[in-house]
């Protein structure tokens, strides 16, 4: 189950950034590259934070799509998946971006 080690990683970047302050929930954006499951992922999140000051915190998952750049075309597409072909004009010539990402956007303290 993959989503652990994201899931870990994301804990450590918390911790670094919360220091001893109580985590209530943060919002993370992970690209659509990593395959990540809803479900997997909340269950992860909690064993990961157990323990830490993220315990018991909600953790808000947003899913970042893939982006194909065409370079024969100019057309940037929202896909799905790793494409071989521009979605628009069927070039081979694109350039996938953003799918990749793993960012922690923020964090609410509680009160
Ligand atoms: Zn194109």
């Amino acid at each position: 189950m993959h989503e652990l080690g994201l899931c870990t990683s994301i804990v450590d970047a918390i911790e670094r950034r919360a220091g001893t302050r109580a985590v209530a929930r943060v919002k993370v954006r992970v690209g659509r590259f990593y395959h990540v499951h809803a479900e997997a992922f909340d269950q992860s999140f909690e064993v990961a934070a157990s323990g830490t000051v993220a315990e018991g915190a909600e953790a808000v998952l947003f899913i970042v799509p893939l982006e194909a750049a065409c370079a024969a075309c100019g057309a940037t597409s929202e896909v799905d998946e790793v494409v071989p072909a521009c979605p628009a004009c069927g070039a081979f010539d694109v350039a996938l971006n953003g799918g990749d990402e793993l960012v922690l956007e923020s964090i609410e303290y509680r009160a």
